[in-house]
């Protein structure tokens, strides 16, 4: 499956925010953009033009790609079905990503970023409901239960998390028990719980053009 495969600190370094892609790293001094606060590449220090409307729209859509790792074909087939939903297509969007197998796994604090996430769903470690998922881009519902797979709970990456969940927050739209390491959709998020930094009207805009 096609992937991005560069360094991921470019991508914050070009959206000019932390986008928090790499986990514990983040939070930390070794941070890419606090060490090179500037446009990767040749010409990344050098004095910009204003960006156009189209520019700014587009920087928006790479934006919200980047924090949920979703490809260019993708993401616009989420932004067709936003479209097609009943409401607001920008906050229809928001939600469709929000509710990708590997962004709950993350927002449930069992891995550190999306990207941990993505791996770990990918590697066969969660039950949906009691069944075996292990596909990235699985729409969860409103109900369903994410657990950690018993053969999975007692080893690497899980075996002191219950540990490190204790002290850990979560949204309110999610419900985790951090002694069996699972979690479940209450309900579908608002928009003012989604705390990404995205201007989802531009996306709109963008491929509304
Ligand atoms: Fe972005 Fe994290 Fe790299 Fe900092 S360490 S630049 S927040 S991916």
């Amino acid at each position: 499956m096609a992937r991005y495969t560069e360094a991921v600190c470019r991508l914050c370094r070009r959206e000019g925010l932390k986008l928090y892609l790499k986990g514990e790293r983040c939070y930390t001094e070794k941070c890419g953009i606090s060490r090179r606060a500037f446009v990767p590449g040749q010409h990344g220090q050098g004095r910009r033009n204003k960006p156009s409307e189209y520019g700014l729209q587009l920087r928006e859509k790479q934006k919200a790609r980047r924090i949920y790792g979703v490809l260019e074909s993708q993401f616009r087939r989420y932004f067709k079905e936003a479209d097609r939903r009943k409401g607001v297509t920008g906050e229809n969007l928001l939600r469709l990503l929000e509710l990708r197998m590997d962004n709950v796994v993350y927002r449930l604090g069992l891995a550190a970023s999306r990207a941990e996430a993505r791996q770990l769903v990918r590697h066969g470690h969660f039950n949906v409901n009691g069944r075996k998922v292990s596909i990235p881009s699985y729409q969860v519902s409103p109900g369903e239960v994410i657990t950690v797979r018993p053969g999975s709970s007692d080893k690497g990456r899980f075996k002191d998390l219950a540990e490190l969940l204790r002290n850990q927050g979560t949204v309110e739209w999610l419900e985790v028990d951090r002694q069996a390491l699972s979690g479940r959709v209450v309900r579908l998020p608002a928009r003012e719980e989604i705390d990404v930094p995205i201007t989802e009207h531009l996306i709109v805009e963008l491929y509304s053009r």
